[in-house]
């Protein structure tokens, strides 16, 4: 993936938010796989607005359980390969980021 970044501090304000208290899922599509008359699969097409990463998740049609879950991203939220973040380490760039702002 292009654009992908190495620290924290290259995240977008919106980017950073999201890493640190999640997405903002906003209703896109929903996409029905039938057979017969039945649901075989219900899949939700999301969208987070601050991040622009976009989630589909294909639910069972009978069962309910998740079959599967994928995201796309945008460039700039993705990391460089090898760098790993906790979410601790997120929360403390986001407010970092949040009281150098307030500081100018
Ligand atoms: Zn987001």
């Amino acid at each position: 993936m292009s654009g992908s970044v190495k620290d924290p501090a290259d995240l977008t304000d919106g980017a950073l938010v999201c890493r640190d208290e999640g997405h903002s899922w906003r209703f896109v599509e929903d996409l029905v796989v039938e057979n017969r008359g039945r649901v075989v699969e219900f899949t939700q097409v999301r969208l987070c607005p601050r991040c622009s990463t976009s989630r589909r998740r294909t639910i069972d049609g009978r069962t309910f359980a998740i079959k599967r879950t994928t995201y796309q991203y945008e460039r700039d939220y993705v990391l460089e390969r090898g760098v790993r973040l906790s979410r601790l380490d997120w929360r403390r760039a986001a407010i970092t980021r949040a009281l150098r702002r307030r500081a100018v």
